[in-house]
């Protein structure tokens, strides 16, 4: 037998495997990810201003820039065990298919009814809000997934969840709705009339579909208007990448368990939670010296916050309420086509992949739409898991990658993140195999319209 032989489909670790620590990527960050800034004074938010608005130690996470390792508290690991360490899967059913002799690897994250890695963040934050003593939480969701976990999270801690959905979404993803209301969240559809912001993006765009960004602006509004409740976000915060660096030291653990170095690490970037923390420690040890790889982002060409955006401060929400955060922007007033059928359609980044990208430790590319399912069908029919139209960004250039290795022969080993599952998506699956889905991609005019409304900020 040779030693590819032993390697099993399924690569698990065992409970106590499980990492005891999230590792914060920013304490091997020479270059800081730059701060958050207050809007209305241009300087860096203290911890006493983030307070209204997230919970205590929640601040403290996003705030620390220093600790390398921070204690994941025992009753988060419990949760966790429910549903973790999730699955390394070697692809040897797609390797065989593309006739390849690349090694691929993917993380599987979509194990939980929530249908993704976002539960990994959610449970942290409903147990810090639980332990500060708060009655509820508030946050935004797009395509639902992140208000799915959020909802599981706070019916667990007994907290009360108020949803907002982008409104296109809340239209074409009632079961999503109605998973959360099953979790007891309210879910309210974005932009509504509960809140001023939400009156006045009326005001402005009557009939719009929505936008992340206005559904954040509704969230935190009702978060600080109402005691007892914070603001709880899913994706692009620090915090949110420190939790979900669970993701990647599973992955490494799993690798490492064989002695494996992956080449290529490829992850789809919506506000980079998943990525940043799929990533965290092989970008550690790359930041360190230790090691390379080679890592990719992959985002929809419709909202192509790293290869079309521009390196700034904005804000995070269309209302521009929300504090503003150095990143690659596309300019809050973006709001992406409704055509665009597959999630990540916030028009910003993380800071701190932001930083790491402009420091050239890892790369970025834009795929359209049709293609995206194209590989999420390539994918299903071989390995057995329907994917997240957003998971399915990296399935497409993990296949790419792939299919290159095929030309040269190289038997690179290629890792990537199967963020969740689509069965709550099958309305864009629909479309892609009616022949209805075209692809969008804005144009550059409509990209500068946006980015000549950046805020005016030094740094
Ligand atoms: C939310 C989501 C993403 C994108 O969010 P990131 O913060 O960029 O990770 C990717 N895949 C799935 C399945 C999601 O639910």
């Amino acid at each position: 037998m040779s030693d590819e032989n032993k390697i099993p489909y399924k690569i698990y670790l065992n409970e106590n495997e499980m990492p005891k620590a999230w590792y914060n990527l920013r304490a091997d960050m020479k270059n800081k990810p730059a701060p958050l800034l207050n809007p209305g004074t241009g300087k860096p938010l203290t911890a006493e201003e983030l307070s209204p608005i997230f919970c205590e130690e929640l601040v403290q996470q996003e705030l620390d820039d220093t600790t390398p390792y921070i204690d994941i508290p025992d009753e988060i690991r419990e949760f966790y065990k429910m549903y973790r360490p999730s699955p390394l899967v070697r692809a040897y059913c797609l390797e065989k298919k593309l006739d390849t002799p690349a090694k691929i690897y993917y993380k599987f994250e979509g194990n939980n009814t929530s249908g993704s890695h976002k539960l990994n963040s959610a449970i942290a934050q409903a147990y810090y809000a639980k332990k500060q003593g708060l009655k509820g939480v508030t946050t935004e969701t797009g395509a639902g997934q992140w208000g799915t976990a959020l909802s599981m999270a706070c019916s667990y801690f007994d907290l009360d969840c108020k949803v907002y959905m982008v409104k296109v979404s809340y239209e074409q993803k009632p079961f999503r709705r109605e998973v959360m209301r099953t979790y007891g969240a309210s879910v309210t559809p974005s932009p509504s009339e509960t809140t001023e912001v939400g009156k006045k993006i009326l005001a402005e765009h009557p009939g719009t579909t929505g936008s992340l960004g206005c559904a954040i602006s509704e969230a935190v509004e009702v978060a600080t208007k109402n005691p007892g409740y914070r603001y709880v976000l899913g994706s692009v915060l620090n915090q949110v990448l420190l939790h979900q660096s669970v993701i990647g030291l599973e992955t490494k653990a799993a690798l490492d368990k064989y002695g494996i170095k992956p080449d290529v690490i490829i992850g789809c970037a919506g506000g980079g939670s998943n990525l940043g923390g799929l990533i965290a420690p092989f970008m550690g040890e790359k930041l360190r010296g230790e090691a390379d790889y080679r890592i990719i982002a992959v985002e929809p060409a419709s909202c192509p916050s790293f290869t079309r955006g521009t390196y700034a401060y904005d804000f995070c929400d269309t209302g521009m309420i929300c504090p503003l955060a150095k990143m690659y922007t596309l300019g809050s007033s973006f709001i992406p086509s409704a055509n665009h059928a597959g999630g990540l359609r916030f028009h910003g980044m993380s800071s701190t992949l932001s930083q790491l990208y402009h420091d050239g430790y890892m790369e970025a590319t834009s795929v359209e739409q049709t293609s995206v399912f194209e590989a999420a069908e390539q994918f299903a029919r071989v390995e057995g898991i329907l994917p997240a139209p957003e998971s399915s960004h990296a399935i497409r250039v993990a296949i790419d990658e792939a299919l290159k290795c095929k030309e040269t022969g190289e038997e690179k080993t290629i890792v990537f993140g199967l963020t969740g599952t689509g069965y709550f998506d099958m309305v864009a699956y629909e479309k892609y195999n009616n022949g209805e889905m075209g692809d969008y991609i804005p144009t550059d005019e409509e990209i500068a319209a946006s980015i000549a409304k950046l805020p005016k900020v030094e740094g």
